[in-house]
C-alpha cells in the first residue's frame, strides 16, 4: 500500500536489538528506506555498528544530543550526502537515576532540567535542523508513554517529561503543518529495553498490561516498526499532532 524506497530516514536510539529505534530502523528499510543510524558514543558503537550495517545503512555516526557540535555534524553528513531527508525518528530518553527513583514532589531541578534536555528539547532541535532537509514534506517521530496522562507506578518524573513531549508534539505539528512536515509520537506499552530497565518493578507494569489489557498481548518491536513506517509515508502526511498508542488497547481500560 506504501513504499519508503529512495526515502531518507534518520534514526536516533539504538542501543541494541532490543531497542524501539531497531525496531523502527528495521521496519523503514523492509520498506525501502535508506538509513542513517546514530551511536551514543564509542562504547554503544561496538553494539550499534554490527546492526546498522546488518540493515545497510548509509550513514552511521555518533550522536549525544547534549554535544550541539555532534548533532550540527550529523544533520551536515546528511545534508553533504542526501541533500534532505524525509523521516526523523527520535527513540531516546534519559532521567538521572536518583531523580527517576524518587517522587516528582522530590525531583531535582538538576535532574529534571536533564531530563527535559536530552528527552524532550532535542526532539526539538534535532526537528529544527531537519525542517529545512524537509523541503519537500517529511515525517518526524518521537516515542513517548502513556505515564504521561495517567499516574503509572514507578513511571514517577517521566510521566510529566512524556506530557511535555507529547504537547511539543502538537506545537510543532501545528507549525509545520504548511510545509508538509507532520510531528507525532508512537505511545507503545511496556517493552523490555535498557531503557525500561531503570525503572523500579517493571515486570509488574508488564504482567498488568498481559492481564488487563484488550488483547492480552505485550507490544512488539514489529508492532511499533510498522506503524512507524505507515506514519513515515506519504500516505500518513495528513495526520499530524497525534500520540498514536501501541498498547493492545490498554490505555482504554478503566
Ligand atoms: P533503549 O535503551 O533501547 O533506547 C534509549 C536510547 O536513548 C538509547 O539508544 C540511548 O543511547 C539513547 N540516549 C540516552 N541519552 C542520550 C543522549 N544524551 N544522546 C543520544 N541518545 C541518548 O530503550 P527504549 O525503550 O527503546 O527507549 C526509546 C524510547 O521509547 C524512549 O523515549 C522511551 O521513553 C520510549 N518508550 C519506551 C517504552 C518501553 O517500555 N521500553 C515504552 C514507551 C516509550
Amino acid at each position: 500500500m506504501f513504499s519508503l524506497k529512495g526515502q531518507k530516514a534518520l534514526v536516533v536510539g539504538v542501543a541494541n536489538e532490543h531497542s524501539i529505534a531497531w525496531g523502527c530502523a528495521r521496519a523503514l528499510r523492509e520498506q525501502g528506506a535508506d538509513l542513517a543510524i546514530t551511536y551514543l558514543n564509542e562504547k554503544a558503537e561496538q553494539f550499534v555498528r554490527p546492526l546498522a550495517e546488518e540493515i545497510g545503512a548509509e550513514i552511521i555516526a555518533p550522536l549525544d544530543v547534549s554535544e550541539d557540535a555532534e548533532m550540527d555534524a550529523l544533520f551536515a553528513q546528511i545534508s553533504e550526502k542526501w541533500g534532505r531527508l524525509d523521516t526523523l525518528l527520535h527513540a531516546i530518553a534519559f532521567c538521572p537515576a536518583e531523580d527517576l527513583h524518587g517522587r516528582v514532589v522530590d525531583c531535582s531541578r538538576k535532574g529534571f532540567a536533564t531530563a527535559m534536555d536530552i528527552s524532550v528539547h532535542s526532539f526539538m532541535r534535532m526537528v529544527r535542523r531537519a525542517e529545512p532537509l524537509m523541503a519537500n514534506g517529511g515525517s518526524c517521530l518521537t516515542v513517548s508513554y502513556y505515564g504521561s496522562v495517567r499516574v503509572m507506578e514507578n513511571y514517577n518524573v517521566m510521566g510529566p517529561v512524556k506530557a511535555a513531549l507529547e504537547s511539543t508534539v502538537r506545537y510543532m505539528a501545528a507549525e509545520l503543518g504548511d510545509k508538509d512536515i507532520s510531528v507525532n509520537a508512537l505511545s507503545p506499552g511496556p517493552m523490555k529495553t535498557r531503557a525500561a530497565s531503570g525503572i523500579a518493578e517493571f515486570d509488574k507494569m508488564m504482567d498488568d498490561v498481559a492481564e488487563r489489557a484488550p488483547t492480552h498481548q505485550l507490544t512488539k518491536l514489529e508492532d511499533v516498526g510498522a506503524y512507524a513506517a505507515f506514519l513515515a509515508s506519504p500516505s500518513a502526511r495528513n495526520v499530524t499532532g497525534c500520540v498514536h498508542m501501541i498498547d493492545g488497547g490498554f490505555h482504554i481500560m478503566g
